[in-house]
């Protein structure tokens, strides 16, 4: 119930934005990290690839700021990875196609979506990072960060700075969420449903959009 008042204070937000500005609708662009033969980091117990989790919360992504009246736009549409073919060199054709859809969306924000994995299997949560040169994605990163920090039963994050090419595409606010670790038995597990990835979705939204306000 509570989220069903969350989403449409969410989406009154949004048709605020849009109709006050009498401009365009904001462009957000969703970037699901790795696809193709690049599966990103490996779950620890189910094996679980981090670029099908990645996807999966993207289209959910997508669904909520559609829903809201945003323009959403995903880089990475489908498992394919964004290179052509996978010859040397994939990872920066990949990283530079991303850039050009960023570039060509006229993106107002971009919020990449990757999981994490670290030595010690006990760190869990979802961590926003953001690039040190930039306050608006600074500012972005706390809404995103205060807003999954606020989930039941996670583990709370600080928001980070860090050099990361996606980081550098754009002027507009950009940040990376890692939505969990999936060196983490208890992020893994979470991460293989449908649920906990529309409720991270949901979250990083809720975020986004309180950034606007
Ligand atoms: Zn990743």
């Amino acid at each position: 119930m509570a989220a069903v008042i969350i989403i449409s204070a969410a989406a009154g937000t949004a048709a605020h934005i849009a109709s006050a500005n009498t401009a365009p609708m904001s462009v957000v662009v969703i970037d699901a990290g790795h696809g193709g033969i690049d599966a990103g980091v490996r779950g620890k117990v189910s094996g679980v690839k981090e670029s099908e989790i990645n996807l999966a919360i993207a289209y959910r992504l997508r669904d909520f700021f559609d829903g809201a009246g945003f323009c959403a736009v995903l880089t990475r549409k489908s498992q394919a990875g964004l290179y052509g073919l996978p010859t040397s060199g994939f990872k920066l054709r990949d990283m530079q196609r991303r850039r050009e859809i960023i570039e060509e969306s006229g993106a107002d924000m971009v919020i990449s979506v990757h999981q994490n994995f670290y030595f010690d299997g006990a760190r869990r949560g979802a961590q926003v990072f953001f690039s040190p040169d930039s306050q608006s994605s600074k500012k972005l990163a706390a809404c995103i960060q205060n807003s999954l920090n606020a989930m039941e039963g996670t583990a709370e994050h600080s928001p980070l700075a860090g050099d990361y090419y996606m980081l550098r595409c754009t002027y507009a606010p950009s940040v990376i969420v890692e939505c969990g670790f999936l060196s983490n038995a208890e992020d893994e597990a979470l991460l293989n449903t449908a649920e906990y990835r529309r409720q991270i979705a949901y979250a990083i939204f809720a975020g986004s959009v309180s950034y606007f306000c």
